[in-house]
């Protein structure tokens, strides 16, 4: 199998997969998005909260704010040694405090451990009027997404690379509305030059003059979108590596 970088962004890695099987694409997919640990605020302490929002809606909105991951630095509470107890090596306790009239925000937040913080500063928490307040205390955890979609870090999607069969197709007519720099052709062979900018309605366009498309089971454009908590290629390596790790469980009798 060969892998190849097409493009790279800091939250979004696109690569080009060789000589795979959509039935590994697909398991390296569930891993990524399902299994790769992130941090999330789990459980909240109100000591104050006369906003117009319910305990149990804040508690919510806090859980969905996406956090600094260093995988390295916490345990999942099921495999630390505490057995679950929370202790500093797998949560990282926090507070938010806030006086009306005021616009509380993820940046608001004070986490323990300085390396964690809302990658999104200004994600809105909730407003307050003149006299209203709110404060609590956070425990945030490392979980996984299977769980709960607060703890996937990514969306990963694939396709088979598509081949064309261009034997019936006015080829100038469909070039028309495809951008030159995305794809050009030469006689009767189309070539895509620039697959992360590929959209499907270019193959729309290619199959209503005449073109036959068909992805390949064999190779594949693989995209990663990650939240920020953790980098896209740190969890393309972590979840190959809990794939592996779940191979070594399998044993043939
Ligand atoms: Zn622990």
């Amino acid at each position: 199998m060969k892998i190849s970088v097409l493009k790279q962004e800091d939250n979004e890695v696109t690569f080009e997969i060789e000589g795979a099987h959509p039935g590994f694409l697909n398991a390296l997919r569930r891993t990524a998005m399902y299994e790769v640990p992130a941090l999330a605020i789990e459980d909240v302490y109100y000591t104050k909260n006369s906003s117009v929002l319910y305990d149990e809606i804040i508690a919510h909105r806090l859980g969905l704010i996406p956090l600094k991951t260093d995988l390295k630095s916490y345990n999942l509470p099921s495999e630390c040694s505490c057995k679950g107890k929370l202790c500093a090596k797998c949560s990282v306790k926090g507070s938010l405090k806030a006086k009306g009239p005021a616009t509380v925000y993820a940046e608001d937040m004070k986490f323990k451990d300085p390396t964690v913080k809302a990658i999104y500063p200004k994600m809105m928490i909730t407003k307050l009027l003149e006299g209203q307040e709110i404060e609590l205390d956070f425990v945030a955890v490392l979980g996984k997404g299977m769980e709960h979609t607060k703890w996937s870090g990514c969306h990963v999607y694939y396709r088979g690379i598509p081949g064309f069969d261009t034997k019936n197709a006015d080829l100038d007519k469909a070039f028309e509305k495809i951008p030159a720099n995305v794809a050009k052709k030469t006689g009767k062979t189309i070539e895509i030059t620039d697959y992360p900018k590929w959209l499907p309605a270019y193959e729309e366009t290619l199959e209503k003059n005449g073109v036959k498309i068909t992805n390949s089971e064999e190779n594949f454009i693989l995209t990663i979108e990650s939240w920020g908590q953790v980098a896209p290629e740190k969890i393309l390596n972590e979840a190959v590596s809990i794939l592996q790790q779940k191979l070594k469980e399998v044993k043939l009798k």
